[in-house]
C-alpha cells in the first residue's frame, strides 16, 4: 500500500482529502504544521501532498529542506493564481502542483501520474550512462566530465539524465519541459532554453566541446561520440 503525508494546516480539507485517499486504498499520514510534516516525511513515505501557505515554517520552505534528504515525489497544493509560489515550487524540485480549490478526481489523477513518473524513473534509470568523456550514474546522483565530478542542481541532473537516455535524438523544448519538470509548467519552454545555458555552461566548457547540440527550430540533442 503507498503511503502518502499530506500536509495542510486547514483541518476541515485536511480530512477531506485524507477520507477520499484511504478510499481510494492508499494509507495517509497527516501533518497540520510544517514542521511536524518535515519529521514525518523523513519516515518511509510514497509521495508528500505539500500546502504552500502554512502557518510558521512555509510550504516552500519545507519542501527546501525535504529535498536536501529526499527526493520522495511532491505535489504541491497552492493558491489560485499563485504563479510565483508555482515557479518557485517548481525550482525548488516539487514535482507538480494543484490549485485549490480542485475537484478530488483532479488530485487522485496527478497523483498516479507523479507516482508513476517515479517509478519509470527508478526503473530506467540505476544504471550508469555515458556520452564520449562525460558520465552520469543516476545510483549515486553523480556526473563526471573527463573524470572530474560536475556539481548539478537536481533539475540540472534529471535535464540532463534525459539527454543522456536519448543520446544521438533530438528531443524538442516542449518534450523536454514535459518529461524533466511535469506538465503544466508555468515558465514555458524558455526554462528550457535556460537549463541547457546552465548545463553548458558547467559541462560542455568542462570538456572543451559542444556536447549538447541545438537543433534549430526544434530542440536540442546530446551528441552521439562513442
Ligand atoms: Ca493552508
Amino acid at each position: 500500500m503507498e503511503k502518502i503525508l499530506l500536509i495542510e494546516d486547514e483541518e476541515k480539507m485536511a480530512r477531506m482529502v485524507e477520507l477520499e485517499l484511504c478510499h481510494e486504498g492508499y494509507s495517509v499520514l497527516k501533518a497540520l504544521d510544517g514542521l511536524s510534516g518535515l519529521t514525518l516525511a523523513e519516515k518511509d513515505v510514497d509521495l508528500v501532498l505539500l500546502d504552500v501557505m502554512l502557518p510558521g515554517l512555509s510550504g516552500l520552505e519545507v519542501l527546501r529542506r525535504l529535498r536536501k534528504i529526499s527526493d520522495v515525489p511532491v505535489i504541491l497544493l497552492t493558491a489560485r493564481d499563485a504563479v510565483v509560489d508555482k515557479v518557485a515550487g517548481l525550482d525548488a524540485g516539487a514535482d507538480d502542483y494543484i490549485t485549490k480549490p480542485f475537484a478530488i478526481e483532479e488530485l487522485l489523477a496527478r497523483i498516479r501520474a507523479a507516482l508513476r513518473k517515479r517509478a519509470s524513473l527508478r526503473q530506467a534509470g540505476e544504471a550508469p550512462l555515458t556520452a564520449g568523456p562525460l558520465t552520469l550514474d543516476p545510483a549515486r546522483r553523480e556526473v563526471r566530465a573527463n573524470g572530474a565530478a560536475v556539481e548539478l542542481t537536481n533539475r540540472e541532473f534529471e535535464l540532463l539524465q534525459h539527454l543522456m537516455q536519448n543520446k544521438g535524438l533530438v528531443l524538442t523544448r516542449d518534450t523536454l519541459l514535459e518529461r524533466v519538470w511535469g506538465y503544466e509548467y508555468p515558465g514555458g519552454a524558455n526554462t528550457v532554453d535556460v537549463y541547457i545555458r546552465f548545463l553548458r555552461g558547467k559541462i560542455d566548457e568542462k570538456i572543451g566541446t559542444r556536447l549538447i547540440q541545438t537543433v534549430r527550430g526544434v530542440g536540442y540533442r546530446l551528441a552521439d561520440e562513442s
